[in-house]
């Protein structure tokens, strides 16, 4: 983020390229609650333009509120913050602490293992939790559990990678929070996280997974802390900006197995139907939790609610005898067994090696400019950022070449070749880029 002289705010999330947004905040004039500073927040759903001090106020009341309301913890209460290093975390943990400074709130990161990223957010996260003074339990999958989301790869769930790690880290999260007593354990979804969910879930008929989204969801297993969602009445976009306009630490790069899900597509629906009505999340929100939600609860009451028990390796609410989490870790670590560690990145040598043994495909993911200027022999070209469109291209290559992705540093090939390995290429990344083989 940086301001300029004019007023201009310039957000910039998403260095890297994988996830980028790029907004500006130009001045609005006076500010509609102190009358005194330029306005730079346009809140169109609540008629009000807000300056920096006013919209930060603004924010942290709406999460007091809406813990109040909903009794989401009491004084004294334990509060473990699952807390990612995106910006809805960042935002919820920052606030969280601001609106209840006398609380004892406890911050938790799992370390996924995905290269080029979570190291990158953990470096983030215990910069976070010292700036808001909160501790910070760092839990590193590889190191305590053996495996990595990445080693997904390897398995039939290399399509499935969001579902199969969110899985995990809700798994895992409250597993902490037992362990550390913790009476809630509360999450950064936010209101278009919320409303496209709920909206995805109604089209595929799944209502009782609608009736999970709460505000406030109580403990399967007695003992076990309630999850909360304190960002619940919040629109993604004011995370965005508070995370900027009080420049805290948060990710720079988006996750490289990000896929395009039908709750993204939703999103981008409501989006469009914002412009006309600028308060629609908030009244679906509204229909489905006073409406809809305890109807289901009634429906269900009377059908009885599926039995939970504790799964018999993790103790996490589970309605088999082995959790979903357990069977998938168990999958994977077979795998391992028999196939070894996975293997992502290549070096030029072996590059070199392969090409004499195997047919190999080389994609040059740099912008067409550098292809054009110098590549290396027999290599295509498809710029990274068009993967999602163009990756159709290599279909005549997938059963019989082996795809060696590189760019510049070996960053971005990596995420693209994560992402063909999730749609069933054989694809490897050329460890430290095209860079490693001119200047050896
Ligand atoms: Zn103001
Ligand atoms: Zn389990």
């Amino acid at each position: 983020m940086e301001f300029r002289l004019d007023g201009i705010v310039h957000i910039n999330y998403g260095k890297c390229g994988i996830g980028k947004i790029n907004l500006e905040l130009k001045p609005l004039g006076k500010c509609s609650r102190c009358k005194k500073n330029e306005a730079i927040i346009n809140l169109a759903y609540a008629r009000q333009r807000l300056c920096k001090d006013c919209f930060n106020d603004f924010f942290v009341n709406r999460v007091r509120r809406v813990v109040e309301e909903f009794r989401m913890f009491k004084p004294g209460e334990r509060v473990a913050v699952a807390v990612s290093g995106g910006k809805d975390s960042v935002a919820l943990l920052h606030a969280l602490k601001k609106a209840f400074p006398e609380q004892d709130i406890y911050a938790f990161y799992i370390n996924l293992g995905i290269k080029y990223y979570s190291d990158h957010l953990e470096k983030k996260v215990i910069e976070l939790a010292e700036m808001v003074g909160v501790p910070i339990e760092i839990y590193n999958l590889k190191e305590k559990e053996g495996y990595t989301i990445d080693d997904f790869l390897l398995t039939k769930y290399k399509n499935k990678m969001c579902s199969v790690c969110g899985l995990i880290k809700r798994n895992i999260f409250t597993t902490l929070a037992v362990r550390v007593n913790a009476d809630t354990v509360a999450t950064g979804h936010n209101l278009d996280d919320t409303v496209s969910t709920m909206m995805s879930l109604f089209f595929a008929g799944d209502f009782e997974g609608i009736a999970r989204l709460k505000p406030v969801l109580k403990p399967l297993i007695k003992g076990q802390p309630r999850k909360i969602k304190p960002l619940i009445t919040t629109p993604e976009i004011e995370d965005l900006y508070y995370v900027a306009l009080n420049e805290l630490p948060v990710q720079e790069c988006g996750c490289p197995h990000g896929e395009f899900t039908p709750i993204k597509g939703m999103k981008k629906w409501l989006d469009e139907m914002e412009k006309e009505q600028p308060d629609i999340k908030f009244r679906l929100l509204s229909v489905f939790r006073r409406k809809f939600i305890p109807l289901v609860d009634r429906g269900l009451g009377e059908e009885g609610v599926e039995e939970v028990r504790a799964c018999t390796v993790c103790g996490m609410p589970s309605s088999s005898e082995i959790c979903s989490k357990c069977r998938r870790v168990m999958e994977l670590m077979e795998i391992k067994e028999r196939r070894g560690e996975i293997k992502m990145e290549i070096t030029f040598e072996e590059l070199e090696r392969l090409r004499e043994k195997e047919r190999v495909v080389l994609l040059d993911v740099r912008d067409r400019k550098e292809y054009e200027v110098y590549t290396l022999e027999g290599a295509i070209n498809i710029p990274a950022d068009e993967i999602q469109k163009r990756w159709k291209e290599l279909l005549k290559y997938k059963r019989t070449h082996k795809v060696v992705v590189f760019c510049n540093a070996g960053r971005s090939s990596y995420a693209v070749a994560v992402k063909l390995r999730n749609l069933g290429f054989d694809a490897y990344s050329l460890k430290g880029g095209i860079i490693s083989h001119i200047q050896p």
